[in-house]
């Protein structure tokens, strides 16, 4: 999914509420990789030259990173950057969907009174 310059907030809340979520579990290795991920989301080039290599969903990825998930050296079980990058887009496309509701509702709202 490509981030358009409406979908920045969107994209900002999600990753604020991620790294929250990871800082109250010290999850030090989970912000590294959601840094990386919120940078990946906000190239076009990146994300799908990215996507285009690893084909990550949001519980997979064939990525180095995640290929080594079940290491003991990794020190870190989680997702793989790719993966937090897809689940940041996910959070993105459902803002997208609210904020049309939203729209939705106010021009009904409109025809109707
Ligand atoms: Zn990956």
């Amino acid at each position: 999914m490509i981030i358009t310059r409406s979908d920045r907030s969107a994209l900002f809340t999600a990753y604020n509420l991620a790294r929250a979520a990871a800082r109250k579990a010290g999850d030090l290795k989970k912000i590294e990789r959601l840094n990386k991920a919120l940078g990946i989301m906000q190239s076009k080039a990146y994300y799908e030259k990215e996507r285009a290599e690893y084909q990550p969903t949001q519980t997979t990825c064939n990525c180095k990173d995640w290929h080594f998930n079940y290491a003991r050296k990794r020190a870190y079980s989680g997702p793989c950057k790719h993966m937090l990058s897809e689940a940041l887009a996910l959070n993105v496309q459902v803002s997208r969907q609210v904020y049309n509701v939203t729209q939705w509702t106010e021009v009904q709202q409109w025809q109707t009174s």
